[in-house]
């Protein structure tokens, strides 16, 4: 970051930022590429893209980000209406609930204009599961035969292309625009990229512009992007080592408070699932403590996990987590168990 080339890439001047949108394209195999804040800004910005008059409406996960977690911006900012989908346990949308919901009726006053699928691989909230490329061209065939677009959230399409074993090019070739997270698991401190055909970018850029996303000299930005890329394939798949033992490792223990199904985890996420006589806020509390013996020691562990329902804890893994933090961080797990299991269960 401290030795990148920079220029103003408001102008298209900034060489750092200009060369990891050269890479994106190809990684993607998308025409072009931009460098932009941040996922939900990648999202938004796309799905402004695609939507292109107040009121129309895009078909988007129950469970998605973009429904759960970005504000509802493509409403308060961009006036597109959602029209949730029901999300199945893989993370892949129920077609025939998807292509019941496709409005027909317009220009009839009573009905919007069906313009956007969105979908999400692999899938947050559903714990990293993979959308296999079969059911993406099938999603794909929908859109065609109703004149749709699609957007790919992709913030972590390097860990679904890494469990199918395909270039990310062979899942993003389905949609018509992709987003790919730098900050999550690849590690980057910044920056999103999205793709998409060139005449898609082009738009794209003037958005990122509107919304406030236009950063003069980012190449330090994109410095840091770029060494995320390039480790990405060989950390991803860690990370998928590191989860999956720790899933194991889970079952293993064969604790009757905290369950995982092992089967389910495909790539850097395991999600445990708590009896009713604990709350993920509480485990979570519990992973993160370290006692008085332990601080003075200097043998404190403390495992940053994240409640996302009442009964369910989500780890993640990333590429400065090591196989030997995974091995403390079960242990830890393991602990806690124990003496919750002694006080609670005579
Ligand atoms: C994190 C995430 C985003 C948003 O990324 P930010 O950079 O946090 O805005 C979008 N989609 C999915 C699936 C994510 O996990």
């Amino acid at each position: 970051m401290a030795e990148a080339e920079v220029g103003d890439d408001v102008f298209g001047e900034d060489p750092t930022v200009n060369e990891i949108q050269r890479q994106a394209a190809q990684l993607l195999g998308t025409e072009d590429a931009l460098f932009v804040t941040s996922g939900t800004m990648g999202n938004l910005i796309s799905v402004m893209c695609h939507c292109n008059f107040r009121g129309a409406e895009a078909l988007i996960g129950d469970e998605s980000h973009i429904f759960m977690y970005e504000q509802g911006g493509i409403a308060q900012i961009a006036g597109v209406f959602s029209r949730p989908v029901r999300t199945l346990s893989d993370g892949s949308l129920d077609l025939q609930d998807l292509e019941s919901k496709i409005q027909h009726g317009f220009p009839d006053a009573h009905f919007g204009k069906t313009q956007l699928i969105c979908l999400e691989n692999s899938h947050n909230r559903m714990g990293g599961r993979v959308l296999p490329l079969s059911y993406m061209k099938e999603v794909r065939s929908i859109a065609d035969r109703y004149h749709l677009k699609i957007h790919l959230d992709g913030a972590r399409l390097l860990n679904a292309a890494q469990y199918l074993g395909v270039q990310p090019s062979q899942i993003a070739q389905f949609s018509d625009s992709v987003s790919l997270c730098l900050s999550k698991g690849l590690g980057a401190p910044v920056g999103s990229l999205i793709g998409g055909q060139k005449e898609f970018i082009d738009k794209a850029r003037r958005i990122r512009k509107l919304l406030g996303g236009g950063m003069r000299q980012a190449g330090v930005l994109a410095a840091a992007g770029i060494v995320a890329l390039n480790r990405a394939l060989e950390n991803v798949a860690l990370d998928h080592q590191h989860a999956k033992a720790f899933a194991l490792g889970v079952q293993a223990i064969a604790s009757p408070v905290c369950t995982t199904d092992p089967a389910t985890v495909e790539s850097n996420m395991v999600r445990l699932m708590l009896n009713d006589k604990l709350t993920a806020e509480e485990l979570c509390k519990q992973l993160g403590d370290v006692n008085q013996v332990e601080q003075d020691t200097k043998q404190g562990v403390s495992v940053l996990a994240l409640p996302v329902s009442l009964h369910c804890v989500r780890l993640v893994w990333h590429r400065d987590i090591s196989e030997q933090d995974t091995r403390l961080a079960l242990d830890k797990l393991k602990t806690v168990l124990q003496t919750y299991s002694n006080e609670k269960i005579e």
